[in-house]
């Protein structure tokens, strides 16, 4: 989380702060315990793991939706404003990852300290872009099946495959 000062009171994680938030790791160097590497540059693939099925992105538009409204905050959490808090919270996920050199998927050599810290960032994280695409009236679970669509036809399988390449890059 990142480390707040006195002039960053106000409204944050959708919730009152005032100058005396978590300290960073801001400046810390590398992790003391090196993560394992993948064996003969094998690819370490997330096998097995799935979300729970709730939340729905609709119940965390509900349960956003409830927690401003109860607090009288509609009037700060226009478009503008949640775009840039949202912003804000990748900083903060971007402070865990700092200084670590790569991260393996698994995340191994982190604590259970850090990875409850993840997970509070990066909700904070998803709970703004659910709000951001309310308060635009995107139908955000919608626009994601339009927009894999799309990336389906600009990354075909068949000739992306393997390839980091833009899709700029191909030629037919
Ligand atoms: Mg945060």
């Amino acid at each position: 989380m990142m480390a707040t000062s006195g002039k960053d009171c106000g409204v944050k994680d959708g919730a009152p702060v005032c100058c005396n938030g978590s300290a960073s790791a801001n400046g810390a160097g590398p992790e003391a315990s090196p993560s394992p590497k993948p064996l003969n540059g094998a690819t370490v693939r997330p096998e097995g793991f799935t979300f729970t099925p709730q939340p729905t992105i609709e119940d965390i538009r509900r349960m956003q939706a409830e927690f401003t409204d109860e607090r009288d905050w509609n009037q700060f959490h226009q478009p503008r404003n949640l775009l840039l808090a949202m912003v804000g919270e990748v900083g903060e996920v971007s402070e865990l990852f700092q200084w670590r050199g790569e991260v393996a998927v698994g995340l191994p050599g982190w604590s259970e300290e850090e990875r409850e810290q993840l997970g509070q960032e990066l909700s904070d994280v998803l709970i703004y872009l659910v709000e951001l695409a309310e308060k635009c009236r995107v139908d955000l679970p919608q626009a994601v099946l339009r927009k894999m669509a799309l990336n389906r036809l600009k990354y075909p399988a068949s000739k992306v495959h393997g390839s980091a390449k833009k899709y700029t890059e191909y030629k037919d």
